[in-house]
């Protein structure tokens, strides 16, 4: 076989993010059995970052193997029962995604359908609540990576403590990047993935659960669906004292999130939060100044995810090539009904910074100056260093 070296790549897609040398050196390290004690005081160690970062004291906080989609699958799949009514907030794929997997597992899934690019509005979560009674769970993309849209959280926990229905919530793009309050919110599951804010390799989806949603998994009438992620199994493994063998862990991708969360730690919460606004605002100032349009209204917007409208007369697709062919930049472009219509360009994790986002925006004024859609060359980058020299 001829050897592969990946080309150079500035990842500023919807995922996977720019990983830090530190990250990818722990990939490298030896590998250890995964019941070796050494190893587990890997586990502990991931256990115990991961808490501050989703905001809670849930004991039940691991790593479970596999990518963002099987987080996703295992907060449904341990929760939802055949008969089961779920309402799931549908405004992009991976809404969709989540109803579709709630059907799966022989759940009535609800859809709150809204346009793309639209939040759930709060009380058409109230709304679903009170006629559709009794409901098992609601459950709400909190950074649809599709459309760039932010779902406010925070007054819809009570309103399911009311109606006494759990709160589901992917946080696959959210998590390490804005606030995740498990516990402040009320929300009983939450997942994420290692690729996205975390800039760590896709394999892993950080998960936790609330006292609350572990006794409905206890009181099961059927056995969970799914043997691989049945979190009653998966839960013998890290709780500390019993580390029964369930499946081989992914040590080396454990490796690699200690380390990762080592840094996140590193930096801080709040300075973490603040470099992706910061970044993201001079990100969209720049874009607005080339006709590129956020698609969420501005109290909705991402910031580790910016959707932005496409003008109808640039050639998308050829544009997202030249910037991948000739300056080895990834952004990512629509799916679905956004197909062609959207470019989505993350910064997340380790992919955000200023030296990014200037060299993006240089790329792209490069492109549009060469087709004759710029006629002032360098709007976007002083839009951009206004942001940053306010922010100084
Ligand atoms: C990326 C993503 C997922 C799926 O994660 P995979 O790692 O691709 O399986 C789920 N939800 C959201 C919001 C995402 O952005």
């Amino acid at each position: 076989m001829r050897d592969f070296f990946p080309p150079r790549r500035l990842l500023l897609g919807p995922g996977p993010s720019m990983v830090p040398p530190r990250v990818l050196q722990a990939l490298s390290a030896p590998l250890l059995g995964h019941l070796d004690p050494a190893f587990l005081t890997v586990m502990n160690d991931i256990q115990q970052s991961l808490r501050p970062l989703f905001a809670t004291t849930n004991p039940f906080t691991i790593a479970v193997s596999g990518t963002g989609s099987a987080g996703m699958e295992a907060a449904i799949v341990n929760i939802v029962e055949p008969g089961d009514a779920v309402i799931v907030g549908v405004n992009g794929v991976f809404g969709t995604r989540l109803a579709t997997v709630v059907e799966r597992c022989g759940g009535k899934a609800i859809k709150l359908d809204v346009p793309w690019g639209q939040v759930i509005p709060p009380d058409m979560i109230e709304t679903a609540l009170r006629r559709s009674s009794p409901v098992k769970a609601v459950v709400l993309v909190h950074a649809e990576t599709s459309t760039g849209a932010w779902q406010p959280l925070e007054p819809v926990g009570a309103m399911c403590r009311n109606h006494q229905a759990l709160l589901i919530v992917d946080a696959v793009t959210s998590l390490g990047g804005v606030p995740v309050d498990v516990d402040r919110w009320g929300i009983d599951v939450c997942y994420s993935a290692t690729q996205k804010c975390l800039s760590c390799p896709p394999g892993l989806a950080p998960l936790t659960l609330s006292p609350q949603a572990l006794s409905v998994i206890k009181s099961r009438r059927t056995p969970c669906q799914s043997w691989y992620l049945d979190m009653g199994l998966v839960a013998d493994y890290w709780a500390e004292g019993s580390r029964a063998y369930h499946h081989t862990a992914p040590v080396s991708m454990l490796y690699a999130l200690r380390e990762s969360l080592g840094l996140i730690e590193q930096e801080g919460l709040p300075a973490r939060f603040a470099r992706h606004q910061l970044n993201s605002d001079a990100l969209v100032a720049g874009l607005m100044e080339l006709e590129l349009t956020p698609l969420p209204s501005a109290e909705h917007r991402l910031p580790m995810l910016s959707c932005v409208t496409v003008p109808p007369h640039l050639d998308e697709g050829a544009v997202r090539q030249q910037l991948l062919q000739q300056f080895g930049i990834e952004i990512g472009g629509g799916l679905g009904p956004l197909k062609g219509k959207v470019w989505r360009i993350g910064l997340m994790g380790e992919s955000c910074t200023e030296a990014n986002v200037l060299t993006f925006l240089n790329a792209l004024e490069e492109i549009f100056i060469r087709y004759g859609w710029l006629s002032t060359p360098g709007v976007a980058l002083q839009a951009a260093a206004r942001i940053y020299s306010r922010a100084m």
